[in-house]
């Protein structure tokens, strides 16, 4: 298994499958930001490997810090 280091913390990691690792989440293992415009045409920006403890951090962060999207209902 080859090791892939994380863009964010800099940890070595073993490659994981995001489908299967994250199953109610995002499901992704990497990150691409994208440039829009106004007619939801867009441009890929950079991309970023994460490790699972990132990614895991980064699906807290974009619910808002909730584990799932029940919890952030639960929470309002
Ligand atoms: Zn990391």
């Amino acid at each position: 298994m080859r090791a892939k280091r994380c863009d964010r913390c800099g940890k070595f990691y073993d490659h994981y499958v995001g489908l299967s690792r994250f199953r109610g989440g995002c499901k992704a293992n990497a990150l691409v930001l994208i440039d829009r415009d106004l007619d939801e045409k867009y441009w890929s920006r950079k991309t970023y490997d994460l490790c699972p403890a990132c990614m895991g951090e980064f699906e807290e962060f974009i619910r808002g810090g909730a584990v799932s999207t029940a919890e952030k209902e639960e929470a309002t």
